[in-house]
């Protein structure tokens, strides 16, 4: 599963009555506009997100979800706020359960992943995990960082560049969100 060919395109919601049995794959290119948390992370910049997703049933009776997602984003360093590219990367290995009380019976193989209803929205399954596999900050290269050494001896002075930004910190936006998601 290292390319998203022989896949369909991400559709807007699939069936989960229908989608494991017919074994739906889907994948391809996913632009920042359909994945908005992760966009409110980022920084102006380098972007492309690319993800495939396989469902299908195992031996077991479990509806499973697989597959990969992998991005290039650009965030804001946290020591000097100029973009800083990152490549994340994840494979996603889910089992689709109905509720918490069916979640916590699944072996460990799986993460849960919980709807209640029929209709599931791929792309959402897509960023959660992109939001997952972000680092909670990041930093250049202490060579390369923007951020020089005399800012480093002059904490006032970078205070004062710090509230010049007037953007909310995306790596507690970041936080807030992983917190809120996960209401186990
Ligand atoms: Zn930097």
């Amino acid at each position: 599963m290292s390319d998203s060919t022989n896949s369909a395109p991400f559709p807007h919601y699939v069936d989960t009555r229908k989608v494991f049995s017919q074994k739906g794959i889907f994948g391809g290119e996913l632009s920042k506009d359909k994945l908005p948390r992760l966009a409110l992370m980022l920084a102006d910049g380098n972007f492309k997100a690319e993800a495939k997703l396989v469902f299908s049933n195992d031996d077991r009776g479990r509806r499973l979800i697989e597959g990969w997602v992998r991005a290039q984003v650009s965030v804001a360093c946290q020591r000097c706020l100029m973009p800083l590219e990152l490549s994340i990367a994840d494979d996603i290995r889910l089992a689709l359960v109905s509720d918490e009380d069916k979640a916590s019976k699944l072996d460990d193989d799986v993460e849960p992943w919980i709807e209640p209803e029929f209709k599931l929205d791929p792309v959402q399954i897509v960023e959660e995990q992109l939001l997952l596999s972000m680092p909670l900050a990041a930093y250049h290269e202490i060579e390369i960082c923007g951020a020089s050494q005399t800012q480093f001896d002059a904490p006032e002075a970078s205070k004062a560049a710090a509230q010049d930004k007037s953007e909310p910190n995306a790596f507690a936006i970041l936080k807030e969100l992983k917190m809120s998601g996960s209401s186990d």
